[in-house]
């Protein structure tokens, strides 16, 4: 989990003014990898008081545009955030409980990139959504 100073590194990186909401959203979200807009609004009020749910929607659109935060959706899902950009990892969903893992890429950056016919789109980037039971809800099949 990175200190503040580097959440502000971070943000002066993609040249996002810093700002408090900026620093405790960017913070909250490496704090809590996947967390889903209610769980970082509830981190940042921590570290800010009040603070609207616009506000925090505002800041994580703006990351997002900046690339420091990649938003994920699994079908079903409400959107999640994550602070691991730029890797093209996947993520394995629990059907049942929908706890979300981060899982590498299978074969390496490159190859999960490189569609069989990329019909002349230049592509940067692959989804890839592993769906299953997670070891909780596998030991567990009455849940
Ligand atoms: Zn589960
Ligand atoms: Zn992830």
């Amino acid at each position: 989990m990175p200190s503040t100073p580097d959440v502000e590194d971070l943000l002066r990186t993609a040249s996002l003014r810093v700002t408090r909401p900026r620093v405790a959203v960017l913070a909250a979200v490496h704090e809590h990898p996947h967390a889903d807009t209610d769980t970082i609004i509830g981190a940042v009020r921590e570290h800010l008081g009040e603070v609207s749910h616009q506000a925090v929607y505002d800041v994580l659109r703006a990351l997002t545009a900046a690339g420091l935060v990649r938003r994920i959706q699994p079908s079903g899902s409400v959107a999640r955030y994550e602070s691991r950009v730029a890797d093209n990892h996947h993520h394995i969903v629990c059907r049942s409980c929908g706890v979300i893992a981060d899982v590498d890429c299978a074969v390496g950056d490159t190859p999960c990139l490189t569609a069989a016919d990329d019909h002349g789109f230049s592509i940067d980037e692959a989804e890839v959504v592993y769906w299953g039971r997670c070891p909780t809800c596998s030991a567990n099949p009455s849940v």
